[in-house]
């Protein structure tokens, strides 16, 4: 018998099972922040994963940001041992959705089917991945059960928030050593014909201007650092952002928009805190003494963190050469390095492979311009055969009326079904 074909045609008659599976996934609200409900999916994820033979542990990431009594940071890690030793796949998720936000059409917890495509928050990113991946394994153990290796499923908290109570921590405690695991796909909406190589780098920082408070109507007495912050972005606008534009990347980093070096501006405040709405009063006549801008710099592979910080205190520096009283502090809050598997790696050229059979043509392969869990797996990890796939259309991640297609789950199924078949079968002590 054909096993490739058969595990085929079983992963489409699962497909009432796929949708079921999935609409179960959505109808657990896991809102992060703060983190609703990782306990409750993670007691559903283990006991369907049992019931298909996986051993299951439920890992509390303890003390990591977020984490409390009433928000507690549940993660969970389930395995499945193989007949014969061999490679360990293992299919990470994130358990975690962002907020609704506004102009939904659908209920965003109700999981609607509606012709392919099943709506609500999290539907593509990405529960509709982590349901595609169960389907896939599950399919893979009925006709292959003699296979040789380990399997792991996880679904991971806080991805959305920098997945530190998540894959970070996981990390940390040495779930993603290569000693453990040789494979990672995580389900991703990147879609069905893509592989996602990495990601770019992230620096984030607040800078503050001082000044010094006064009478409105005798600013002279005082000194305006709302003022200092404008000649600030004024110097921004002069010489970083034009020299941002120029540093272009090798990385296929999708869109194209992307490929260059990229800033924003996340926030700007100076002066008076804003009033409530409701305030009906004027504001007082003050001289600014602060303000502060948060700033979140993109970065290329070819590029070094420590010259992504240099060149923006050369903007602070240079407008300080310029202003007299000028005073600024820059505050890192956060980074991230930019990392890319390579195009060669194993679990690159299977997947690759697998889109070809079950798609007809060769994937593209994608650089993400956000960071997501695969930096932990790198960094923290040090595990290297690490890429993104799954169905999915990744524009659609985090919009109103977020759905999945059904198809595409099916397609992506097949792909990762036809990878464990190569990865853990094959003229090896079976047979
Ligand atoms: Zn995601």
């Amino acid at each position: 018998m054909d096993l490739k074909a058969e595990f085929q045609r079983r992963v489409m008659a699962k497909r009432p099972e796929l949708i079921a599976l999935t609409q179960d996934l959505i109808r657990i609200p896991t809102l992060n922040p703060p983190g609703e409900n990782y306990r409750k999916i993670c007691e559903y994820l283990s006991a369907r994963l049992k019931q298909t033979g996986f051993v299951v542990e439920l890992i509390r990431a303890f003390d990591t940001p977020g984490d409390s009594e009433k928000y507690p940071r549940w993660n969970i890690v389930a395995r499945c041992e193989g007949k014969y030793a061999g490679d360990c796949v293992h299919f990470n998720s994130h358990t975690d959705v962002v907020e609704i936000g506004k102009n939904w059409t659908f209920d965003p917890f109700g999981g609607v089917l509606k012709d392919d495509k099943i709506y609500g928050r999290g539907a593509c990113d990405m529960k509709g991945g982590l349901a595609t991946s169960i389907i896939a394994v599950e399919t893979f153990l009925e006709v292959w059960p003699d296979f040789s290796g380990a399997i792991e499923i996880s679904g991971t908290a806080d991805e959305e928030t920098g997945g530190f109570g998540g894959v970070a921590y996981l990390s940390e405690k040495g779930y993603f050593s290569p000693l453990k695991v040789q494979h990672v796909i995580i389900p991703e909406p990147l879609n069905k014909d893509r592989i996602c190589l990495g990601h770019r780098g992230v620096f984030w920082a607040e800078i503050e201007t001082h000044g010094r408070i006064a009478h409105g109507s005798m600013p002279f007495l005082g000194d305006c650092a709302v003022r200092h912050m404008g000649a600030v972005l004024s110097e921004m606008e002069h010489s970083l952002f034009p020299a941002l534009a120029k540093k272009r990347t090798d990385m296929p980093v999708v869109p194209e928009g992307a490929k260059q070096s990229t800033m924003n501006i996340n926030s700007f405040h100076g002066g008076q805190a804003i009033p409530e709405a409701d305030f009906t009063g004027l504001p007082s006549a003050v001289v600014p003494d602060s303000a502060k801008m948060i700033i979140d710099r993109r970065f290329l592979l070819e590029e070094n963190i420590d010259k992504v910080e240099a060149e923006i205190r050369e903007v602070l520096e240079k407008v300080k050469s310029e202003r007299p009283d000028f005073r600024y502090d820059m505050r890192e809050i956060h980074r991230v390095i930019p990392t890319m598997t390579d195009r060669n790696a194993p679990i690159v050229t299977t997947v690759s492979k697998a889109i070809n059979d079950v798609l007809g043509k060769s994937p593209q392969y994608v650089v993400s311009p956000g960071s997501y869990d695969q930096k932990h797996i790198d960094r923290i990890g040090r595990m290297k055969n690490c890429i993104a796939y799954g169905p999915g259309i990744l524009d659609l991640a985090h919009q109103p009326d977020e759905y999945i297609k059904v198809s595409d789950m099916l397609d992506s199924a097949k792909v990762m079904g036809l990878t464990l078949a190569e990865l853990l079968t094959g003229p090896s002590p079976q047979n």
